[in-house]
């Protein structure tokens, strides 16, 4: 079985630059994995010889309208399809309400999540993480995604159950 890890988040919390980092733009021959569609953004990653998919997301918010809504449903479907949710927030902005709002979701679908505290660069990261805290998550990593900083040892995690 190759394990389906969706990143997930308020756009422009880094999804795309850790989808980058993970497939290094490898974009992954969906036709591969069946079950998956089309619509969303694959790639094929790899943690030493063991291989997982990516699955990029446009950004969800919890209040969209027009675009942003087909978007965010692009969201949900990957979380629906994924192993295991990174749900990404920006540790420089701080916990918001969108972030609140897709925590619920992911409790109350029931799926397997980790809080993933990005932009930690020139930061503190334990005061950086501290502030999400209250979403009550149990499994939390700080990277920065632009530098790589974190992403590996998160990954070992992340895969161990698989
Ligand atoms: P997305 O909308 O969630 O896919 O976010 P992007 O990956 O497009 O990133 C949004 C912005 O945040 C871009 O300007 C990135 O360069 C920047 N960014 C992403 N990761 C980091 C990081 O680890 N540190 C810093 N300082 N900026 C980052
Ligand atoms: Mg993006």
């Amino acid at each position: 079985m190759i394990p389906v890890i969706a990143l997930v988040g308020r756009p422009n919390v880094g999804k795309s630059t850790l989808f980058n980092q993970l497939t290094r733009s490898r974009d992954a021959l969906v036709a591969n994995f069946p079950g998956l569609t089309r619509d969303r953004k694959y790639g094929e990653a790899r943690l030493d010889d063991h291989p997982y998919v990516v699955i990029d997301t446009g950004g969800i918010s919890g209040d969209e309208h027009g675009i942003d809504s087909e978007m965010a449903e692009q969201s949900l479907m990957a979380i629906e399809e994924a192993d295991a949710v990174l749900f990404l927030v920006d540790a420089r902005e701080g916990l918001n309400a969108a972030d609140e709002a897709l925590a619920r979701h992911l409790r109350q679908r029931n799926k397997s999540f980790h809080l993933v505290v990005n932009k930690t660069d020139g930061i503190d990261a334990d005061v950086a993480v501290a502030d999400f805290y209250a979403l009550g998550v149990e499994s939390m990593f700080a990277i920065a995604a632009s530098h790589g900083r974190g992403v590996r040892s998160m990954i070992s995690e992340v895969m161990a159950k698989f």
